[in-house]
């Protein structure tokens, strides 16, 4: 329950009316992101903090990408205010590495790497979130393909375009974006993807290769690994921390756990059955909360210190705002800046990340398939 303790916006906007996005309007397809909101901060990546408990900061080298953010943060850093964690800056970097990787991979093998997005119907979200992948694609010097079907189309259609797309060398990601029409077997027709070409890493044995030791996956699912490169690229340790997950779906809070432990910390998954979900939380040194209920993990649920990471993206009544709502997290973020180390935003944190990990994985399996060529 939310904190007596703690007067601030989050109280209030627990009366205010929460508009859940339909089911189909939130990003069913980890691509979807809010690109064209504003965000809160524009800070620069923080210095490395002063830490009351002499915690060690780590500047850690992407393990995507080749460079390093001059920052870092230390779970468990004690400084009362905490510094935000800028995902809409990190992901302008990570798009501008890809750029050049993308330039010099055309330059020295004439391939170009290209991602094709599968739209069926005219759901104006789901057409935004197209164009807005398309103008990352071009941004970046990717190619993108494109295949609108009208509602009514059938399976076989979908599948059709699906069957092109494996088929086409120039295509090294395919993307359906959903949801899916409600007369179309949704797993199907993703099943249908290749695993090579599966760039946002539903496939289960993308999955299922995440979660064993000692294999790994050809594409990890893009918003966790947002996630996760955000905490490097921000020097955050996570060898031997221990890490909650607040909430367990197959697109982030599953795969976000599984990469935590990749990563050697200890994770606990809270989920909407969980008893004492304030007493778990509070235990983290890092926290990735991926839930859709606005505002649900207050100051009270934080540990002094801790990283939150905030994948919640849910709009709330706002008569201030033109379009009468405002997205805000699953984490109180006025509250949380009192406690934590460090926390990002809504919006303008985990959001850009996302897209900026599907060009990643678009880039990096054009490169699989060219060192495939190589060796043959
Ligand atoms: P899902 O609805 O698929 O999953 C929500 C998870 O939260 C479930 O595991 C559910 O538990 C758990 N949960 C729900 N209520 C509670 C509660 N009161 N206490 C504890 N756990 C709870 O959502 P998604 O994972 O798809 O998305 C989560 C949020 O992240 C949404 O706001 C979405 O918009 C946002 N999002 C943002 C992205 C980005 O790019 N920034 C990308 C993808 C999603 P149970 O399993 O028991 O039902």
């Amino acid at each position: 329950m939310p904190s007596p303790a703690f007067s601030t916006d989050c109280s209030s906007s627990s009366t205010a009316r929460f508009l859940p996005f339909t089911r189909s309007s939130v990003n069913r397809s980890a691509t979807a992101v809010f690109l064209r909101s504003p965000i809160h901060h524009v800070a620069a990546p923080p210095p490395a903090v002063s830490t009351s408990l002499k915690i060690r900061t780590f500047v850690v080298r992407s393990s995507a990408t080749s460079s390093s953010h001059a920052a870092s943060v230390a779970a468990n850093d004690t400084s009362s205010s905490a510094k935000v964690i800028d995902g809409k800056l990190v992901a302008k970097q990570i798009r501008e590495e890809i750029a050049v990787e993308v330039a010099k991979m055309k330059e020295a093998t004439g391939v170009v790497p290209g991602l094709a997005v599968i739209l069926v119907g005219d759901r104006k979200d789901s057409a935004t979130y197209v164009r807005n992948k398309k103008k990352a694609c071009d941004s970046v010097g990717i190619k993108s393909f494109e295949a609108k079907l009208p509602e009514d189309s059938t399976e076989e259609e979908v599948l059709k375009f699906i069957s092109e797309f494996n088929n086409d060398s120039s295509v090294h990601g395919i993307l359906v974006q959903l949801p899916l029409p409600p007369h179309m077997d949704e797993q199907k027709i993703l099943n249908a993807v290749t695993i090579e070409k599966d760039v946002d890493g539903f496939h289960p044995l993308n999955i299922g290769r995440l979660a064993m030791r000692g294999r790994e996956p050809l594409f990890v699912p893009c918003t966790p690994k947002g996630c996760i490169e955000l905490l490097h690229r921000y020097g955050v340790q996570i060898k031997g921390k221990r890490a909650v997950v607040i909430g367990r779906s197959n697109i982030v809070g599953m795969p976000a756990a599984l990469l935590l432990q990749r990563e050697d910390a200890t994770v606990s998954i809270v989920h909407s059955r969980t008893k004492n979900p304030e007493e778990i939380t509070k235990q983290a040194d890092i926290i990735i909360s991926a839930v859709g209920q606005p505002n649900m993990v207050r100051g009270s649920w934080i540990k002094p210190g801790a990283v939150v990471i905030d994948v919640g993206i849910n709009p709330v009544e706002d008569a201030s705002s033109p379009r009468g709502y405002k997205l805000v997290g699953d984490v109180c973020y006025e509250e949380a800046c009192k406690v934590a180390s460090a926390v990002t935003p809504v919006p303008g944190g985990v959001g850009p990340m996302t897209i900026a990990m599907l060009l990643s994985n678009t880039l990096s399996s054009a490169k699989r398939v060219e060192i495939e060529w190589l060796g043959k």
